[in-house]
């Protein structure tokens, strides 16, 4: 069995302490048996540093730092927020040392009524000039906000990347390929109320599709609404090689290199 390659994983988040005591156990385990490589997603400045810690104490973990949207919008001080990201991101050097392959998780999130448009736009901006600046690829979030987020990558066509659980139309994703970007699928593309997910996964070709879990969130058919982590990313790819007419392990390996690839690691 090919070992998969988990693009976009939250592995600090508590309610894994809360099931396992820690995430540790599990994560020995998962890559022990089925698991190639997790990049750890940082959406805080904190968890962004947690990640990096995280990503020195196991050889195939990755990490990415960056402010979500959802996050950004508690910041009171955002451009003293961005300055610290600014100083973690550090260079080219620093960033090999520190395992960090991709500035995110970073976008618009449309999905709450109380949502502040104009500042999740301004840290969104302020990131993507950083990516540009930087020459570092980039993890995008689009809830609800498709428009606007393909308009802001459009604005910096130099910033490449991925977009994360994937939700816009096929469409959309064909311009995303043309334009260089990679596109990742998680559990929802297994959900039988998401048919609009699997069009889209059908419009990207093989050699830009990435797998990931969004765990602990995002657990694919038959385990939806419970806990997720990269081991059930299998079911995704299960999923994506039904879609793409190739075997489940065929999907795996392609996907791995693919990631491998984009983040610039060598497994
Ligand atoms: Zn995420």
């Amino acid at each position: 069995m090919e070992k998969l390659f988990d693009s976009h994983a939250h592995y600090y988040d508590s309610r894994f302490a809360r099931e396992f005591g820690s995430a540790d156990a599990l994560l020995a385990s998962l890559f022990d048996e089925s698991v190639a490589a997790i990049v750890n997603i940082g959406t805080d400045v904190e968890n962004s540093h947690g990640v990096v810690a995280e990503a020195a104490r196991w050889q195939n973990m990755y990490a990415t730092v960056g402010i979500h949207p959802g996050d950004g919008e508690r910041i009171a001080d955002i451009d003293g927020a961005l300055a610290e990201l600014r100083a973690l991101l550090g260079t080219a050097e620093t960033r090999a040392r520190d395992k960090i392959v991709a500035l995110g998780e970073i976008g618009l999130d449309y999905h709450y009524d109380d949502t502040d448009r104009e500042k999740q736009a301004y840290i969104f901006e302020a990131q993507l000039k950083m990516a540009e600046e930087q020459g570092i690829p980039v993890v995008i979030h689009d809830r609800e906000a498709h428009g606007d987020t393909f308009a802001a990558i459009c604005r910096h066509p130099r910033v490449t990347g991925v977009f994360h659980s994937y939700s816009g139309s096929a469409e959309m994703a064909r311009d995303l390929v043309r334009r260089g970007w990679y596109v990742s699928f998680s559990g929802v593309v297994t959900f039988k109320n998401a048919p609009k997910v699997s069009e889209a996964a059908a419009a990207v070709p093989l050699d830009r599709l990435l797998i990931e879990t969004d765990a602990p969130y995002l657990a694919p058919v038959p385990f939806r609404g419970q806990l997720n982590h990269s081991g059930y990313a299998r079911y995704t790819a299960e999923k994506l090689a039904e879609i793409h007419g190739i075997t489940t392990d065929e999907m795996v390996k392609i996907t791995r290199e693919n990631a491998e690839r984009l983040f610039g690691i060598t497994l």
